[in-house]
Protein backbone atom coordinates (compact mmCIF):
# COMPACT_ATOMS: atom_id res chain seq x y z
CA UNK A 1 0.00 0.00 0.00
CA UNK A 2 1.43 3.46 -0.87
CA UNK A 3 1.96 5.86 1.37
CA UNK A 4 -1.44 8.14 0.12
CA UNK A 5 -3.45 5.06 0.57
CA UNK A 6 -2.17 5.03 4.09
CA UNK A 7 -2.79 8.60 5.00
CA UNK A 8 -6.21 8.23 3.30
CA UNK A 9 -7.53 5.81 5.58
CA UNK A 10 -6.81 8.67 8.23
CA UNK A 11 -9.30 10.27 10.05
CA UNK A 12 -9.18 14.35 10.87
CA UNK A 13 -10.98 16.40 13.02
CA UNK A 14 -10.19 19.37 11.64
CA UNK A 15 -9.65 22.75 14.30
CA UNK A 16 -10.55 26.17 13.14
CA UNK A 17 -6.84 26.69 15.25
CA UNK A 18 -3.29 25.61 13.56
CA UNK A 19 -1.66 24.02 16.30
CA UNK A 20 1.39 24.41 14.37
CA UNK A 21 3.29 27.84 14.22
CA UNK A 22 6.60 28.65 12.12
CA UNK A 23 9.00 31.79 13.10
CA UNK A 24 8.59 33.63 9.64
CA UNK A 25 11.78 35.58 10.44
CA UNK A 26 13.99 33.06 11.37
CA UNK A 27 12.67 30.74 8.25
CA UNK A 28 13.08 33.36 5.55
CA UNK A 29 17.05 33.22 7.05
CA UNK A 30 16.62 28.98 7.20
CA UNK A 31 19.18 27.76 4.19
CA UNK A 32 17.88 23.98 3.96
CA UNK A 33 14.01 24.60 5.08
CA UNK A 34 13.87 20.88 6.15
CA UNK A 35 10.71 20.95 6.96
CA UNK A 36 9.81 20.45 3.14
CA UNK A 37 11.63 17.18 3.30
CA UNK A 38 10.69 15.43 6.72
CA UNK A 39 7.12 16.09 6.83
CA UNK A 40 5.09 12.79 5.41
CA UNK A 41 1.88 14.63 4.99
CA UNK A 42 2.87 17.19 2.73
CA UNK A 43 2.04 19.93 5.39
CA UNK A 44 4.58 22.35 4.62
CA UNK A 45 4.78 24.13 1.50
CA UNK A 46 7.44 26.89 0.33
CA UNK A 47 5.89 29.34 -1.97
CA UNK A 48 8.83 32.84 -2.20
CA UNK A 49 9.15 34.23 0.08
CA UNK A 50 7.77 32.23 3.01
CA UNK A 51 6.64 28.67 4.20
CA UNK A 52 2.95 28.02 4.15
CA UNK A 53 1.41 25.41 6.58
CA UNK A 54 -1.15 23.11 5.62
CA UNK A 55 -1.98 22.24 9.32
CA UNK A 56 -5.00 20.58 8.49
CA UNK A 57 -3.20 17.71 7.20
CA UNK A 58 -0.68 16.91 9.80
CA UNK A 59 -0.67 13.22 10.64
CA UNK A 60 1.11 14.59 14.76
CA UNK A 61 4.13 12.54 13.72
CA UNK A 62 6.29 14.69 15.43
CA UNK A 63 8.91 14.80 12.88
CA UNK A 64 9.39 18.92 12.54
CA UNK A 65 8.99 19.72 15.76
CA UNK A 66 12.25 17.77 16.45
CA UNK A 67 13.83 18.71 12.87
CA UNK A 68 13.30 22.64 12.83
CA UNK A 69 13.87 24.93 15.96
CA UNK A 70 11.33 27.09 14.12
CA UNK A 71 8.62 25.22 14.76
CA UNK A 72 6.11 25.85 17.57
CA UNK A 73 4.16 22.28 17.68
CA UNK A 74 1.46 21.54 20.29
CA UNK A 75 -1.01 19.02 20.43
CA UNK A 76 -3.92 19.94 18.31
CA UNK A 77 -7.29 20.53 21.15
CA UNK A 78 -9.16 18.27 22.30
CA UNK A 79 -11.21 16.50 20.17
CA UNK A 80 -9.63 17.45 17.43
CA UNK A 81 -6.77 16.23 15.34
CA UNK A 82 -5.96 12.60 13.35
CA UNK A 83 -7.19 9.76 14.49
CA UNK A 84 -5.73 6.11 14.00
CA UNK A 85 -8.40 3.23 12.55
CA UNK A 86 -5.46 0.81 12.44
CA UNK A 87 -3.04 1.21 15.25
FE1 LIG B 1 4.20 16.88 9.17
FE2 LIG B 1 4.54 15.19 11.18
FE3 LIG B 1 5.11 17.79 11.50
FE4 LIG B 1 2.57 16.99 11.28
S1 LIG B 1 3.99 16.50 12.96
S2 LIG B 1 3.49 18.72 10.25
S3 LIG B 1 2.77 15.30 9.82
S4 LIG B 1 6.16 16.33 10.14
Amino acid sequence: MRLEEKLYLLRHVVDEKSHIKVDEEACARCASRICLDVCPANVYSYVEPKVFVAYENCVECGTCRIACPFIEWVNPRGGAGISYRYG
